[in-house]
């Protein structure tokens, strides 16, 4: 069986290793005879599953006590109205920093419900950077400050955790969850659609600071209740089982690679290597300031449009998947999400270099 090398941007690439423990249980989980797609949420086997799993992303993520961690439906979008309904409470504005086209979608979700104000955007620039934080500008009347700490599409990363004083940080970190450690205590809210670095779509992960879950608007849907849903173990409705049982596989095997810290540490080498190929070429380039440049989504454009399409048949012969860049912005992106090997890396450099030979 022949695995390619799946540089999705999200569903994306599983560990093998999990997708095997997947093939292996599927009919017969630990001897209950049953998969894990048959079972009751509110059975025994199922709540055990449910449990670790959500130990282990505690355990990976050091969630303090202070947190509880949520495993809903609806995706991120869900929690772009999410946010604002469960947070707004007596205030009628929120913050929000613009960062590219998910920034955008959480913004223009928000405008929905309060008054958005845009603190700080590096539109001007093409989203080449994250705007200098000494320029947002924060209105005191906001009941939170949103941003978004991974432009999927832009490859526009925060490194580093803003600074929201005591209004509550919320971060939509769909695609660098579980990429790196991060100082979940500074934040209020963390929310992440599942199939990134989480497990199959379908799963939404929300991490949310206890004292905030007193605020939401009366109206706020059920599902989207933070509170409903805390106070229900995430079962106030049928959970997705499938994706939260995986999600817990992918959970102990990136315990079993080290940890975030192990993970960072080979996504920061992933990441430079193909950075470095880029930056050293006049036939590859990356319009993102080096500060700000993402270490999952990587995008990337030729000098000469025209060859795209020869550069991804070739990529696709090669068995090098899912190159091609957004439909907003072209070109090719390669994301780099933990499943994606130090080996899928160093084969797409390979005809990177041989592609630029013949091409350049
Ligand atoms: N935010 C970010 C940063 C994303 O990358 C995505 C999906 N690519 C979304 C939000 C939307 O997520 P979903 O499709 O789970 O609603």
């Amino acid at each position: 069986m022949a695995r390619v090398y799946n540089f999705s941007a999200g569903p994306a690439a599983l560990p093998t290793e999990v997708l095997e423990q997947v093939r292996d249980e599927l009919l017969d989980w630990h001897g209950s005879g049953m998969s894990v797609m048959e079972m009751s949420h509110r059975g025994k086997e199922f709540v055990g599953i449910a449990e670790q799993a959500e130990q282990d992303l505690r355990d990976l993520l050091k969630v303090p006590d202070s947190h509880r961690i949520l495993f809903l439906q609806g995706g991120a979008t869900g929690q772009f109205a999410a946010v604002p309904l469960n947070l707004l409470g007596d205030r009628e504005a929120a913050d929000y920093i613009n960062t590219g086209n998910w920034s955008k979608k959480a913004i223009a979700e928000g405008k929905r419900y309060c008054e958005v104000n845009v603190a700080a955007t590096a539109e001007a620039d093409g989203f080449t950077r994250v705007p200098a934080p000494d320029t947002w500008k924060l209105n005191p009347r906001a009941a939170y400050l949103h941003y978004t700490p991974n432009e999927t599409i832009g490859g526009v990363e925060f490194h580093w955790t803003p600074d929201s004083g005591d209004v509550p940080l919320v971060a939509d970190m769909s695609s660098t969850i579980l990429s790196r450690p991060v100082d979940v205590a500074r934040h209020g809210v963390i929310y992440a659609g599942a199939q990134k670095n989480i497990g199959p779509s379908g799963l939404t992960v929300v991490i949310v600071r206890e004292d905030l879950l007193d605020r939401a608007d009366p109206r706020t849907p059920g599902v989207l209740d933070w509170k409903r849903n805390a106070e229900g173990n995430s079962m106030m409705n049928t959970p997705p089982t499938f994706a939260w049982y995986v999600a817990g596989l992918v959970f102990q095997w990136l315990k079993k690679q080290g940890g975030l810290e192990a993970m960072a540490e080979v996504n920061k080498r992933k990441a430079d290597k193909l950075y470095r190929v880029i930056d050293e070429s006049d036939f590859y380039r990356n319009p993102v300031e080096k500060e700000s440049r993402s270490r999952m989504n990587i995008p990337f454009i030729l000098a000469d449009d025209s060859l795209n399409a020869a550069f991804l048949s070739e990529a696709d012969e090669a068995g090098l998947k899912t190159l091609k860049g957004h439909r907003s912005v072209g070109g090719m992106r390669a994301s780099l999400y933990n499943a994606v090997s130090e080996q899928a890396v160093d084969a797409l450099i390979d005809l990177m270099h041989d592609f630029e030979r013949r091409h350049g």
